[in-house]
């Protein structure tokens, strides 16, 4: 049994809790504010209550497996729902697209409905063509600790596994590859930003999310997804682990490249020879850990060349129905502009917030997440550049103004908020910054702007000797599925030691 160190408790640091106390050890957890969950939360204001950070739920199985290996089956502790339809797509000409869960043959006949039969079967090959990626990728890119290209070079069928990922064809010359149609191809685009990045150079192989999604499905916690938070907290405490909320690590503390321990930000110093670090690899290497230790400087080099993931501008509406009528969304709705590439050129050329911005509304129709008749709890959230005083957009007085702007693009869209509003509230990227220490109010670390971006992220084990990462930041990536696999990935690595 090792004593562990774990610097915050987002659901990355949680989830290598929980695992690593199930192998026995005895674990702790520090965490900078006064909450676990990082910025996975669904947050109460007055009648309504908001997932203010992730409100989709791709690829279950993740977090079935945590639950499962650590104790009981993720049923006795959270409701989870597939959301049907799963998306709500509408475009700039009028038309809409409504993509049905966990059903492919079911969407591609929405896509014939609307757009054709050609449309259609070019859809039916691009989630061939997913499917392959994600059988490719998914154990060696994934599913394991990624540490070098070289191993990857070992591999028998190497020639037929980099021409199924193309690792230098971006998504969006694959969507042109593919003869999409464009309001098709918008879609695609928009998967790129699942990973906090611009389609037009982020890799082919992120259409695996088009497979994962439709596949394994769009899911809802009842109540919120935050209760994910909630429910992975609890079960770290059934199983030992401890949590200290409001008390930041200042320091990893290192000598001749191992670690030793953590210095809090109260000054108390806490003595082990493992530290797993939940904070931002921005946060570790450039903040927590001292520029003297030299195995530090790869991460460091690999941190200054890779692109940080976009941000998120948030509105938190509660409506009143009884004021005007709603125009009854489905649960995951998104209203892409005209010109979806200026966006991307907004955000991250000009660094400047986008001008006609691509609006999803999440809108669940879940009786937990409102108090009284004819209420609903929109979460809108609009893709933004992050806040970087001095080098980007300082994001600490335009919140206002931006949060007017959006209310009333809604309303242009003719779904009727300004007349129902009972609550406003919005969340700037400075806002996630201070909140959930995310440098720059990122949503997910870094990006995946280019080929080698995997290899960009933070490696799971550091080269400085008992220090480990986990979370969005890190190997293999964000997202709730991605930071369960992060937590995986390191408690292997550990083991029962
Ligand atoms: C607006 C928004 C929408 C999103 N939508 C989705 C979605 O729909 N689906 C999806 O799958 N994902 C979504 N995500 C991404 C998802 O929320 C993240 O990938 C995931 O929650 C990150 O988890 P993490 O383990 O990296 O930890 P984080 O949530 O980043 O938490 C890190 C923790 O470390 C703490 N910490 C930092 N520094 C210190 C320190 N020095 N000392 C102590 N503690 C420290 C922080 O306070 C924080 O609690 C969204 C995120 C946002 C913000």
């Amino acid at each position: 049994m090792a004593k562990i160190l774990i610097v915050g408790a987002g659901i990355g640091g949680m989830s290598a809790g929980a695992r690593l106390a199930k192998l026995g050890h005895q674990v702790t957890v520090y965490e900078k504010s006064d909450q676990s969950g990082g910025k996975c939360r669904t947050e109460w204001f007055g009648n309504y209550a908001f997932d203010t950070g992730p409100s989709l739920l791709t690829l279950p199985a993740v977090y079935r497996d945590l639950f499962l290996k650590t104790g009981k089956r993720i049923e006795h502790v959270l409701k989870l729902e597939p959301v049907d339809p799963a998306f709500n797509y509408n475009f700039s000409d009028g038309k809409k697209l409504v993509f049905p869960n966990l059903s492919n043959p079911n969407t591609y006949l929405e896509i014939e409905k609307i757009f054709g039969n050609e449309a259609s079967k070019s859809w039916q090959e691009l989630i061939k063509r997913a499917e392959r990626m994600w059988d490719v990728s998914r154990e060696q890119f994934v599913e394991s600790e990624l540490r070098s290209f070289w191993p990857l070079l070992k591999n028998r069928n190497l020639i037929g596994q980099i021409r199924e990922i193309s690792p230098f064809t971006s998504l969006r010359a694959i969507s042109n590859k593919l003869q999409l149609d464009p309001h098709l191809k918008m879609i695609v685009d928009r998967y790129a930003t699942y990973t906090g990045s611009d389609p037009r150079t982020a890799p082919a192989v992120l259409l695996t999310i088009a497979f994962i999604e439709s596949t394994f499905g769009a899911w809802h916690i009842k109540g919120g997804i935050g209760q994910l938070s909630v429910a992975i907290q609890n079960r770290c405490e059934e199983l030992g682990v401890k949590f200290e909320f409001n008390t930041g690590v200042d320091e990893i503390s290192i000598e001749r490249d191992k670690v030793n321990g953590i210095i809090l930000e109260d000054g108390r110093f806490i003595e082990s020879n493992i530290v797993v670090t939940n904070a931002d690899a921005e946060i570790v290497y450039n903040k927590l850990v001292s520029k003297n230790v030299k195995s530090a400087n790869f991460e460091r080099r690999k941190l200054s060349k890779a692109t940080k993931s976009l941000a998120g501008f948030s509105l938190l509406l509660g409506l009143d129905n009884s004021k005007g009528k709603s125009p009854q969304l489905n649960h995951h709705n998104v209203f892409f502009p005209e010109n979806y590439d200026n966006e991307f050129e907004e955000i991250f050329t000009k660094k400047i917030p986008v001008t006609d911005p691509t609006i999803y509304i999440c809108a669940p129709n879940d009786e937990n997440m409102v108090k009284g008749d004819n209420k609903e709890a929109w979460f809108v959230l609009v893709n933004a550049p992050r806040h970087e005083p001095g080098f980007g957009w300082d994001w600490s007085r335009s919140g206002p103004e931006y949060a007017k702007k959006i209310v009333s693009k809604l309303d242009q869209l003719g779904l009727n908020v300004s007349a129902r509003l009972d609550l406003v509230k919005f969340r700037t990227p400075a806002d996630l910054e201070s909140y959930a220490n995310a440098p720059g109010g990122s949503i997910y670390g870094t990006s995946s702007n280019s080929a080698r971006s995997a290899f960009l992220r933070a490696r799971n084990r550091s080269k400085t000797k008992g220090l480990f990462c986990v979370g969005g930041s890190t190997h293999p990536g964000g997202g709730l599925p991605l930071v369960g696999i992060s937590a995986e990935i390191v408690s292997k690595l550990i083991g029962k030691a």
